[in-house]
């Protein structure tokens, strides 16, 4: 079973792919299948003796090029559609430890080259609406390899969260004649107290009405609709400054912070969205202590309306002090 369906009371599209139950769930480190292929051990997805970054298919997608017949008939009231696109799995490095936060710079800046790569490649794709590249980091964000990667899911439509970004900057393009991201990168570099870190051409800070205490945004300074807009010192901006935010997060509690990474930018599907579209990566980790995790419960999974039991200027300040213990260069005035 691999098929769309869509909620006939938001109107959202669902994925179902019932193989994906049987994926691998945390391996022992020797069996990771994610590592180089070592002679005389077990094959990995990867034969290679090392790599830099490798790129392949997911094989348990919930989006594919060709995919099958739905098993179910569709309806007017209760539409279903192939599950059409694609998900990738990036793999950051051969090192079953090196995360971002332990790479050097211009190997994330490699990495950021990759996902650009991706981002065209897949964007290209007369089916692919929006390209969307992401991690997932850590058992509590529902991890099910340890080995550094991250996917991209290519999506034949644009995906809800993405879509209500757009609507909302589309209403105030109209009514202000500006991108609110613009805005909102003027507003946070006027008074520092939300900025995490800055460097040349991005700027991290916690949102003014985060969802997640620890929730940070990583912005580029200057309106570019996607990494196919980055200049190459700005691509290295950009893996420098994610690079101290992951670094800043290990630091907080002293433990890899599980975290979601979603990076926004422009849709694929021939619209015009340039000026509405600005790159920005969304990382939000679930703790909002080091022993305690924010679920999402009745407000949140019910109504859709967060509640954040601290207050973003705060948690810009823990952040920013943790990365000052650390030696992390943050740029950020505090
Ligand atoms: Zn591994
Ligand atoms: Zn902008
Ligand atoms: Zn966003």
């Amino acid at each position: 079973m691999t098929e769309r369906r869509r909620d006939p009371l938001t109107g959202e599209w669902r994925m179902f792919a019932r193989h994906r139950q049987d994926r691998t769930f945390l391996p022992p480190e020797d069996h990771c299948p994610l590592c180089p292929t070592r002679p005389g051990g077990p094959p990995t997805e990867i034969p290679l003796a090392d790599f830099d970054v490798v790129v392949f298919e997911n094989r348990f997608p919930s989006l594919v090029a060709e995919p099958p017949s739905p098993d179910v008939a569709g309806s007017e009231l209760y539409p279903v559609t192939p599950s059409v696109g694609a998900n990738e799995v990036v793999v950051y490095s051969a090192d079953h430890t090196l995360g971002l936060a332990d790479m050097d710079a211009a190997r994330v800046a490699r990495l950021v080259a990759v996902w650009a790569d991706r981002y065209a490649e897949l964007g290209g794709r007369d089916e692919v609406a929006y390209v969307f590249i992401f991690e997932n980091r850590g058992v509590a964000v529902g991890v099910t390899l340890h080995h550094p990667h991250g996917q991209i899911y290519a999506y034949p439509e644009i995906p809800p969260r993405p879509r209500l970004e757009l609507d909302v900057a589309a209403a105030h393009l109209v009514r202000h004649g500006t991108c609110v991201v613009c805005d909102v990168v003027g507003r946070e570099r006027a008074d520092d107290v939300r900025v995490v870190a800055r460097n040349r051409s991005f700027l991290a800070f916690v949102p003014f009405a985060a969802r997640f205490p620890y929730e940070v945004h990583l912005v580029s300074q200057r309106h570019a609709a996607s990494l196919l807009d980055l200049t190459d010192p700005e691509r290295l901006a950009l893996a420098e400054l994610l690079q101290a935010v992951v670094a800043g997060y290990d630091h907080l509690f002293g433990f890899p912070l599980p975290y979601v990474m979603s990076m926004h930018q422009a849709p694929t599907d021939d619209g015009q969205h340039q000026a509405i579209s600005h790159l920005h990566l969304e990382l939000t980790p679930l703790h909002r202590s080091a022993d305690r995790l924010k679920f999402l419960a009745g407000s949140e999974l019910g109504a859709g309306a967060f509640v954040n039991d601290t207050a973003p200027e705060d948690t810009a300040g823990q952040l920013r002090a943790a990365m000052a213990r650390a030696g992390i260069f943050t740029g950020a005035a505090g």
